[in-house]
């Protein structure tokens, strides 16, 4: 079997996003299913469709542009702002962007214009992250923009938190978004706007007990994938954490002394942390590397321990050795899978697919 490969189990996503999706629906909200740390997966956001999610979203034109080509049915939203020069594409494959300038949207609607359709268009609000979206004050001024520009809709308004500042979505932010929210539909005649809340990080706030307001959207990505809340990385109760696994075969594994010798200066990756000895151990190369994924982000099996990567090289403390060929299979994180699933180097492997679903359909 080819490796290095990630193994994807799709019931697991399904699984997933169903959870979700029935806890949220009892709050009114609604799931879009991100799979941009899944090279834009059709058959991962085909899992996530089976799972209840009503739209799905991708970072990258690209991977949209993939999901449409797979007969991925469901509404596509570009999460990413196109670039200006990019919108032609982009309202070729989305139906919806989520936006925060003008002269985007002015593109976005000379793109749709020419194709006679009209864009959606969801105008991101800044509150606090210090990544995309408007500042707050000039949030009415630019919706009355897009408001006048043809073959647009402003389809509703969202806010991302946590994912550069690590900001904490809670009650104040979605209150200030509800609050937008209502003050758009009122000054511009949006009936029913989308008000998407945030990503994985949100799930706290919106499975809590505080009200919701107008937030009807969450845009879910890690949390299905993986099961876990990203704030914390804790596994979310009664979800699956067991969706990927790396695997990888051994190439080399010999007793070695724990102290590299000779003079040293920095790794090919910078400086090398100083490590005390502790004799000789079992040292394993697993050939797994930078390219194939983030080494800081695989777990390996119980007793194996990651002591440093390269290029192309992990390299484990085993208990014993371990006979070159032999398979070892890691968890990952959010930047493991990230880097697995965009890897040319990673072959994708669907197991454990549910009864009546063939591979690739
Ligand atoms: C990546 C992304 C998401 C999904 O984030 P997760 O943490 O994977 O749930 C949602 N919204 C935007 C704008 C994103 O870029």
């Amino acid at each position: 079997m080819i490796s290095p490969r990630i193994e994807v189990d799709l019931s697991a996503i399904e699984h997933n996003a169903r959870v979700l999706v029935t806890r949220l629906a009892r709050r009114g909200i609604s799931v879009t299913g991100v799979t941009k740390a899944t090279l834009g997966s059709p058959d991962i956001a085909k899992a996530m469709i089976r799972g209840g999610v009503t739209r799905i979203a991708d970072s990258r034109i690209d991977n949209l542009e993939a999901l449409r080509d797979a007969g991925v049915r469901v509404p596509l939203t570009l999460l990413r702002a196109p670039a200006p020069q990019w919108a032609d594409r982009a309202v070729a494959c989305a139906t919806s962007s989520l936006v925060s300038d003008a002269d985007v949207v002015d593109a976005l609607s000379a793109a749709a214009g020419k194709r006679a359709i009209t864009h959606g268009v969801v105008f991101m609000v800044e509150l606090g992250d210090l990544r995309e979206g408007v500042m707050v004050a000039d949030l009415v001024d630019v919706a009355r923009r897009v408001s006048r520009t043809r073959h647009v809709t402003l389809a509703g308004i969202g806010t991302n938190l946590a994912c550069r500042s690590g900001v904490v979505p809670g009650d104040d932010q979605m209150k200030e978004l509800s609050a937008l929210a209502t003050t758009i539909g009122i000054r511009f005649g949006v009936s029913a706007p989308l008000v998407s809340g945030g990503n994985s990080a949100n799930l706290t706030w919106a499975l809590g007990r505080a009200p919701v307001g107008k937030v009807n959207d969450l845009r879910l990505g890690e949390a299905i994938l993986l099961g876990i809340d990203p704030l914390t990385r804790t596994p979310i109760e009664g979800l699956r954490q067991d969706a990927f696994c790396v695997v990888a075969p051994v190439i080399e594994s010999l007793e070695k002394p724990t102290e590299p010798w000779g003079l040293r200066g920095q790794g090919a990756f910078g400086a090398v942390a100083a490590s005390r000895s502790r004799g000789t151990i079992v040292q394993t190369l697993v050939a797994l590397g930078r390219q194939d994924v983030d080494p800081d982000g695989v777990t390996p099996p119980v007793g194996f321990h990651v002591l440093g990567a390269s290029s192309d090289h992990l390299v484990l403390e085993t208990p014993a050795r371990v006979a070159a060929g032999t398979e070892v299979r890691f968890a990952v994180n959010y930047s493991a899978l990230l880097r697995a699933m965009t890897s040319p180097f990673v072959a994708e492997r669907l197991v454990h697919l549910p009864a009546g679903v063939a591979a690739g359909s």
